[in-house]
This record gives structure tokens, C-alpha cells and sequence, in this order.
């Protein structure tokens, strides 16, 4: 079957579409005939090797995305064929203590669809029937097979991790990132007041289009802290949604207010930062990490997707053929929102 990932790690020309064999379900798990899959950041760092991650390749990518159930494997209790699922990418023993609790993400063996095991973007793929969810109805294929990772990651970081409420002020660094822009839609429908930063007017103003109240543009003469601290009323931040890393992250902490939140998801510019202690003491600030989502968090914001009040935002829709350079594009920074491939 075609599938698209890689053989061997490194650059963007080690992703390719390849020819794999067909995968079979065991005890309880399901396969299904893949109708969505779509990219994330991980995917690029999965194709480049991330240190303690062993892969097995041919690896296939993509841990987002939705199918019709084709068949189960023997004893699986699950969805029956034909029946359209979407997937939760975060894998969990089910055994722990975290797992017994309802708190998989904290699961000593968890794992990511597509990063530690073979990913969805492929003719069939092969998942645990627990790590499958009914579509919900108001979701059409492209939205069901894109939002799960995001808007769970999303949800935890802002709400769970960072205790974000109504009525506070949030900034949310970037905004064209599919995770920001799920990250826009949480904290406005959250009742918090938005600022987005970003280096692009054009991406600014689509970010007002999904409920960012502020704009700060960086790369300006205006310093991030500087720009922050005014947009705040000179109070500082409530919550910072910065999942940059080097580039930001110290300036980023002395914009918080008192009693303020600096959650992060990932450090795309690089992860080692110096940091002022003396703010984040004397406001009783904190910097948090977060990734991921449980169960319970999943299903809470498919529930709002169904309702409409958040919505999956899709930068393009290609044929799997061209996953390729649809990865290229992420990997250039020009896409807002999600990017799906259309499988068969
Ligand atoms: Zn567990």
C-alpha cells in the first residue's frame, strides 16, 4: 500500500511516499481505510530523529487523521466497519496509576501515534480501538481528521495546565501555527482577552478573524516584554501561550503579571533558555510545561467543534501524493492552520 514517511532520518528529501506492507490487526486493535491525515510539527522532528526515540522504518507519519473501519482483529471489541472514527494520537498502557486515574497523559508509557509507533498517513493503518472516537456530527472528514492533537494540546495548555479564566489576559505567541490557532479560539472562548504576536501583519489580522482582541507585531523597534507590558495595561499577562523557546522565553517572563502563567508545548527555536528568577518570584509567577491531552480533554473540545463553537482551521487540502511538499510548506512557516492530505 502507498503511505508517505521515510526510510532513513534527515532532511525534507528523506520524505517521500513509499510502497509498505499492508499492516494486520492484532487483539484489540482495529485497521482502517484512511480517508484524512494531516502534519504536525512532530511529524518534522520525527523525520529528522529525535534523541531517545527509536523508529522502526519504513517509518509512516502523521498521528492525526480519520478513516472508515475496515476490519478488527481478532477478539476486538470496537467500532463496527464502515463506521467513520477519528483518532486520539496519544497512546497509553491503561494500567498505570496516571492511566487508573483519567490522567493518560501523565502515563509512565505514553506514547504518540506516528512519532513512537507507525503513523496514519496511509492507505490503512492499523490503531488500538480504545485511541478511537465516532465522529462527531458537524464534522465533515477533512475537520475530523485535523483537529484532535491540536485542539486537545490546545485546551490542556491554556486551560488545564495554565488555569486560564475568564476575563484574564492571555498572549498567544504566533499565529499561523495550526496549534495557535486553536490556542486563539480556546482562550477567546474561555472569555480571556487575546493578544497575538506575530512578525506578519496578514497573519495578524486572520488571527483577529478567530478572536484575538490585540496584535503585537514582533520584530519592530518595540521590545516583546515592552510591547506586552503596555498591551496589558502595564499589569503584565495572566497567562503567555510561548512554545518558541530561546528566542522568546526570556523576554516573554518578564511580561507576566502577578500570580502569572508562562505555558509552553515545545521550544521551536531551540529549548535552553537563561531566565530571570526575580520576576517569577516576586509575582509569584510560574513557567509551565504541558503537552498533549487526555481523554476527558479530547472529548470536551470535540464536543465544542460539534457545536460550532470552535472550528477547524485548514490552510490546504492536498492528495496524499503531494504530502511531500505539503511538508515542505509547514516546514517554511507560510501555512495558517492545518495541513490535510486527502488519502484515496
Ligand atoms: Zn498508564
Amino acid at each position: 500500500m502507498r503511505a508517505f514517511g521515510f526510510r532513513q532520518h534527515g532532511g525534507l528529501d528523506e520524505a517521500r511516499i513509499l510502497e509498505v506492507p499492508e499492516p494486520v490487526p492484532g487483539p484489540g486493535e482495529v485497521r482502517l481505510r484512511m480517508r484524512v491525515a494531516s502534519l504536525n510539527h512532530l511529524d518534522l522532528f520525527t523525520l529528522h530523529g529525535i534523541e531517545g526515540v527509536p523508529v522502526q522504518t519504513p517509518h509512516v507519519l502523521c498521528g492525526d487523521g480519520m478513516g472508515e473501519v475496515e476490519s478488527l482483529g481478532e477478539g476486538t471489541r470496537g467500532p463496527a466497519p464502515g463506521e467513520r472514527v477519528l483518532i486520539n494520537p496519544g497512546l497509553s498502557d491503561g494500567t498505570c496509576p496516571a492511566c487508573r486515574r483519567g490522567e493518560e497523559v501523565l502515563c509512565r508509557n505514553y506514547r504518540i501515534v506516528g512519532e513512537h509507533t507507525q503513523g496514519v498517513a496511509s492507505e490503512l493503518a492499523v490503531l488500538p480501538s480504545t485511541n478511537l472516537i465516532p465522529v462527531p456530527p458537524g464534522l465533515d472528514d477533512v475537520a475530523a481528521g485535523t483537529v484532535a492533537l491540536v485542539f486537545m494540546t490546545a485546551w490542556r495548555a491554556l486551560k488545564t495546565t495554565g488555569g486560564l479564566r475568564g476575563g484574564e489576559r492571555v498572549a498567544i505567541l504566533g499565529a499561523g501555527g495550526a496549534l495557535s490557532t486553536a490556542a486563539i479560539q480556546i482562550a477567546h472562548l474561555l472569555g480571556a482577552h487575546v493578544t497575538v504576536v506575530t512578525r506578519d501583519p496578514s497573519r495578524g489580522e486572520k488571527a483577529r478573524a478567530l478572536g484575538a482582541d490585540d496584535v503585537f507585531l514582533l520584530g519592530g523597534a518595540v521590545p516583546l516584554h515592552k510591547g506586552l507590558w503596555e498591551l496589558s495595561g502595564k499589569q503584565g499577562m495572566d497567562l503567555i501561550f510561548d512554545s518558541t523557546g530561546t528566542d522568546t522565553v526570556p523576554s516573554s517572563v518578564r511580561a507576566l503579571a502577578r500570580g502569572g502563567r508562562l505555558v509552553f508545548c515545545g521550544a521551536t527555536t531551540g529549548p535552553m533558555v537563561q531566565l530571570d528568577l526575580r520576576p517569577l518570584f516576586w509575582r509569584n509567577a510560574s513557567v509551565r510545561g504541558s503537552t498533549m491531552g487526555t481523554r476527558e480533554e479530547l472529548r470536551e473540545v470535540l464536543s465544542l467543534l460539534s457545536r460550532g463553537r470552535l472550528r477547524a482551521v485548514v490552510d490546504s487540502v492536498v492528495p496524499l501524493e503531494e504530502a511531500p511538499d505539503a511538508l515542505r510548506r509547514m516546514d517554511s512557516g507560510a501555512q495558517f492552520g492545518k495541513l490535510a492530505l486527502r488519502i484515496g
